[in-house]
């Protein structure tokens, strides 16, 4: 078994969609082993989105990030690193295909980020990272 970091993105929590988005992780079968909503500082971010540093939508989605509050989730099951990032669909909302969180729920905005509703891990070496920044006590 393996656990994955998700976040319902500040336009999730916005349009009143966490409680969906948990109910399909959970109805795929995953375990919720922590969920925390919270307002994240620019500081985590920038570690949560080291990859990202010096390319052009980074600062726009940083500045999205804290925008609002985010669910910081960490969920288990078998290999839900892999079945979360294939119910979530593809990054971009408007080819994400239907079924999916992002294909069903996303919204292309005419902004320079990305609203595209949750963010998962995309490795195990990822996810140990990122659970590291959200939940330190885990
Ligand atoms: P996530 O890591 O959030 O699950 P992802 O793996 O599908 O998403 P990444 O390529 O890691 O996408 O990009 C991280 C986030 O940055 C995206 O989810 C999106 O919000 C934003 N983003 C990515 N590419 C672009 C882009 N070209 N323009 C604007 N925003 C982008």
């Amino acid at each position: 078994t393996e656990r994955t970091l998700i976040l319902v993105k500040p336009d999730g929590v916005e349009r009143g969609m966490s409680g969906q988005i948990l109910a399909r992780i959970e109805a795929k079968g995953y375990t919720l082993v922590a969920v925390e909503l919270r307002t994240a500082s620019a500081e985590l971010l920038a570690q949560h989105y080291e990859e990202h540093v010096g390319k052009p939508f980074y600062e726009s989605l940083v500045e999205f990030m804290v925008s609002g509050p985010v669910l910081a989730v960490v969920a288990e099951g078998d290999r839900v690193i892999e079945g979360f990032r294939s119910l979530a669909g593809a990054t971009d909302p408007t080819v994400a295909a239907p079924g999916t969180i992002r294909g069903d729920l996303g919204r292309q905005w005419p902004t320079k980020v990305i609203q595209n509703l949750v963010h998962g891990s995309d490795s195990p070496d990822s996810a140990a990272r990122e659970i590291g920044i959200w939940f330190p006590s885990l």
